[in-house]
């Protein structure tokens, strides 16, 4: 008998390695994976490189007229080792979406009501078929209320801006430092707590993982285990 498909959403704190887990659960099980932090990165890009975030103050009226003359076209495009590559308006912008340029301003941009209502419509119509595995700060909340399947991930926040600030390196940053990463994860992290659209708040029937001290392969184990009980029940 053919496994039912299910609808997993893994939300949670900022560097929290919840695409890591999403993607590895992904693969595994042959679901489409959805970064939707990915999403709120490349119109950050967008607003950056045309200009319309000055300081913390965005021109709101222009961003709304680009999303709606529909200039700002996000994708996802596989990768011949099987990874996939953000694109923005057929543009790969996957090493540009993850700089700290991107990351000290993304939680404005995703603060605004309606970047959030056209980026939920997206998420909603592919993940309409369900077998899909979708990561974020408001999936189980407002993406997918209904999703069979929910986590919430979270680590302190030393152990967070650790590996974000590994990542930053390993990427070739290296004027960044650790301070500053570990500032942008709690920064980050009260914007996403206390914005008024869609707050990141646990679902009450999420299941919280804590990874502070959790090897990846024992996360990935026991996030197969909880999908197993969910297509078994
Ligand atoms: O997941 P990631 O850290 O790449 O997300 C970047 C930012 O996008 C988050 O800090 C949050 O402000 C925003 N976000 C969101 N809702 C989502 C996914 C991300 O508000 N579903």
């Amino acid at each position: 008998m053919a496994l039912k498909k299910i609808t997993i959403a893994i939300d949670g704190h900022s560097s929290t390695g919840k695409s890591t887990m999403a993607k590895a659960l992904a693969r595994r099980i042959g679901y489409a994976y959805v970064d939707t932090g990915a999403m709120y990165r490349a119109v950050t890009l967008f607003a950056l490189r045309n200009k319309l975030i000055k300081g913390e103050k965005v021109d709101e009226k222009a961003l709304k007229e680009h999303l709606k003359r529909g200039d700002i076209m996000i994708t996802f495009r596989p990768t011949k080792d099987g990874k996939s590559v953000t694109v923005l308006n057929g543009k790969n912008v996957e090493r540009y979406i993850r700089s700290m340029r991107v990351s000290n301003v993304v939680s404005i941009i995703a603060a605004i009501g309606f970047v959030r209502k056209a980026m939920v419509k997206q998420q909603q119509a592919m993940g309409k078929d369900k077998g899909v595995v979708m990561d974020g700060r408001d999936i189980g909340t407002v993406v997918f209320p209904d999703a069979e399947m929910k986590v919430f991930a979270t680590a302190s926040a030393e152990v967070r801006a650790q590996r974000r600030f590994d990542e930053l390196r390993a990427k070739g940053d290296t004027t960044t430092t650790f301070e500053e990463v570990l500032e942008n994860v709690t920064e980050r992290d009260r914007i996403d707590s206390t914005r008024k659209e869609s707050p990141l708040r646990q679902a009450e029937d999420a299941v919280v993982l804590d990874n502070s001290h959790l090897s990846i392969e024992d996360q990935n184990e026991w996030l197969y285990q909880l999908y197993l009980s969910r297509v078994r029940s």
